[in-house]
């Protein structure tokens, strides 16, 4: 397949141009477009044939459900059965921005969308490119991160490119993403709000929205989502996480670099140092980019730095540590 790539300046998104991939995803055709998040690999959530060939470009195991994003909160209502107060509550407070929330899916939306669960998950971005996008397409857009699947989710349109090039029909040229790790993900279906994946919006946040929260998922004993027993943000390198950098040295290899805030610069000694900035969302800005840069500059291992088990940081070990297919030094 060709693929055509739109550049579209995210401080004043030309709606003319984006009307071209608008088309296309009600075509029941694949666009890649950046978010505030990672970029993700859109289709029409309500065209069964179109969200198919979603899985198909990625390499994704059939059942690792998708999320459906919106341009507005009124759309939930095109998805979800039934929209509990406390999830409401969370859409004012975080819609749009990096919170997805499952929801009872609604009889009409198919199954393929949530990998056959009975629930959907739905996220409106804060993005002017993504949002502007959905708005003109008419309707809600399936969009998992547009990487292959098991690498780490492209931050920038050259990453994106990397892996959708001649897969999708058109790619967004949107800038970076600012927040570069994907949505919290908060599951609003029982008595207690979940989160399965976190993200920027953090367990803090939801409990003070809703007075509770937990995590679950993975941290429970029983995943609800099956998708998330997968291989996830590896690349080629071997990645550990560094879990005490202040007693860490850099092992004698060749190949090697340090992904570490910029106080920690010369822990890497003669080896290359990839910076992570100086705060937690700095680091989770950079991650992913930096595990692909590796890759591009060749690099055998990598070691990174374990961030503090809070806000951001949350976020940032649930990635890393899949990336490091959960070794710590
Ligand atoms: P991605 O869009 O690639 O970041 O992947 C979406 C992730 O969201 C999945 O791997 C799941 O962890 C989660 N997810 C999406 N929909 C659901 C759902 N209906 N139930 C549980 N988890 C979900
Ligand atoms: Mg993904």
């Amino acid at each position: 397949m060709k693929t055509t790539y739109i550049k579209i300046n995210p401080t004043a998104p030309d709606e003319a141009a984006l009307k071209e991939a608008a088309e296309c995803i009600k075509r029941g055709g694949l666009v890649a477009f950046p978010t505030e998040t990672v970029y993700g690999l859109g289709a029409d959530s309500f065209n069964e044939a179109a969200v198919k060939k979603i899985y198909i470009a990625k390499g994704r195991p059939s059942d690792n459900p998708l999320i459906s994003h919106i341009a507005h909160i009124d759309e939930v209502s095109r998805l979800a059965e039934f929209v509990p107060e406390d999830a409401k509550k969370l859409m004012e407070a975080y819609w749009g921005g990096p919170l997805t929330i499952i929801l009872k899916r609604k009889a009409g939306v198919p199954g393929i969308v949530s990998a056959g669960l009975d629930t959907v998950s739905v996220r409106m971005p804060s993005h002017s490119v993504a949002n502007t996008l959905i708005r003109l397409s008419g309707t809600a857009i399936a969009a998992p991160s547009a990487n292959l699947s098991g690498s780490p989710s492209p931050t920038t349109f050259e990453h994106c490119k990397k892996d959708m090039d001649g897969r999708v029909d058109i790619i967004i040229d949107g800038g970076e993403c600012s927040i570069g790790v994907e949505s919290t993900v908060v599951d609003m279906t029982g008595e207690i709000p979940v989160i399965l994946r976190p993200g920027a919006v953090t367990l803090e946040d939801i409990i003070s929205v809703c007075g509770k929260g937990m995590f679950g998922g993975e941290y429970a004993d029983a995943p609800k989502c099956p998708g998330m027993k997968y291989v996830h943000y590896s690349p080629d390198a071997e990645v550990f996480a560094v879990g005490d950098i202040d007693n860490f040295e850099m092992p004698p290899e060749e190949g090697a670099a340090l992904i570490a805030y910029d106080k920690y610069a010369h822990k890497a000694k003669n080896y290359k140092f990839y910076s992570a900035g100086s705060s937690d969302s700095d680091y989770a800005a950079r991650l992913f980019y930096l595990l692909r840069k590796a890759d591009e500059d060749g690099i055998k291992t990598v070691y990174a730095l374990l961030p503090e088990n809070k806000g951001m940081g949350t976020a940032i070990r649930n990635r890393l540590l899949k990336s490091a297919g959960g070794r710590v030094i």
